[in-house]
């Protein structure tokens, strides 16, 4: 009876929070090539506004260190100088994106940086074209990870001709960021979509945030529908940025055994509490085998993942099963 009294008292108090906790939303446009949505429950307008001012700040901090289409961005001087005594959060960062090439064995791979920019090129100028594959084949000889090292602060690439894009970890590295400064300022019912990651806190109403997958044949349609509580959906899609020639698709994952665009799925989704391994592994399984994929998911505890392939068939691993 005592119990049933108290678990009475903790209900009322819960919802008579609830009633005081608005949804609010806003959208930014100006950071990581993407849209980016911040959805959330909070006590007041003020209390919003002090989250977005740390969502903001961050987005603008490592945009600012990852985008290396910004000349001035930290990752992009890195680039040209070759060695440079770089920021803590940067080194950081490379140190997960040597781990990440490790453990997904070449699947992702940051040092892919000169095969990744002639696809980049080519995509966006003003016609588009093919990358040519003897300029891609002799860029490919310039990608070996072991080629980056970090010591005591420095970053040293050996390789001139070897440059780091961190285009596949980066959103899923910030994500972390993201929920452990929100958390530590006592929110914890949000939901930030950069772009098809998705990095949630708390469960909305208590059922999850709803997340929806794209079909492949049909960008209006979805093919999946996941709800995801405290933990990231990160997904890898062929279909987010892309050109077409004579009809044909070419989008921005590339394999680093064809050196093209891979074939072999529209969308790789993986659901995962660390959002820097959930991105990592969103573009290695893009670009494996599921054979392959599930030999080195057995590493990660927990996780789950959803394959679509352009035919739409569907295969499920894990915690998604
Ligand atoms: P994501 O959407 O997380 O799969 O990341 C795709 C982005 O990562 C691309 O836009 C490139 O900047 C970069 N990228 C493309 N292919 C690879 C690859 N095989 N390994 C690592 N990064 C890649
Ligand atoms: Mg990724």
């Amino acid at each position: 009876m005592r119990k049933l009294f108290f678990t009475l008292i903790i209900l009322c108090c819960l919802s008579f929070t609830s009633c005081y906790e608005q949804k609010y939303s806003t959208h930014y446009f100006d950071y990581f090539d993407t849209v980016i949505s911040f959805d959330g429950y909070f006590a007041s307008s003020s209390e919003f506004n002090r989250a977005c001012e740390i969502v903001e700040s961050t987005l603008k901090e490592y945009d600012a260190i990852f985008d290396i289409h910004d000349e001035s961005s930290e990752l992009a001087i890195l680039n040209e100088e070759k060695t440079l005594a770089v920021s803590s959060a940067l080194f950081d960062a490379l140190n997960f994106g040597i781990k990440a090439e490790k453990a997904t064995e070449g699947y992702c791979n940051i040092a892919l940086g000169s095969v990744v920019t002639l696809w980049h090129e080519a995509r966006m100028s003003k016609e588009p074209y093919l990358p040519e594959i003897e300029a891609l084949a002799v860029a490919a000889k310039h990608t070996d990870i072991n080629s980056v090292q970090l010591i005591n602060g420095t970053a040293n690439i050996t390789d001139e001709n070897l440059s780091l894009d961190m285009g596949a970890i980066a959103k899923g590295y910030v994500s972390d960021i993201l929920r452990d400064r929100l958390t530590q300022e006592g929110f914890d019912n949000l939901y930030i979509n950069m772009g098809g990651n998705v990095m949630a806190i708390g469960s909305k109403d208590g059922n999850g945030w709803a997340v929806g997958i794209q079909s492949p044949d049909n960008e209006y349609a979805i093919a999946e529908a996941v709800s995801v509580s405290d933990t990231n959906l990160i997904t890898s899609g062929s279909y987010q940025r892309y050109f077409e020639i004579n009809g044909k698709k070419y989008h921005h994952i590339i394999s680093s055994d064809t050196l093209q665009p891979s074939e072999l799925y529209t969308s790789v989704s993986v659901m995962y509490e660390n959002g820097a391994w959930a991105d990592a592994l969103s573009t290695a399984l893009f670009n494996m085998s599921i054979e392959d994929g599930e030999r080195i998911l057995a590493q990660f505890d927990g996780i789950g993942v959803i394959w679509i392939t352009p035919e739409g068939e569907i295969h499920r691993y894990g915690a998604l099963k």
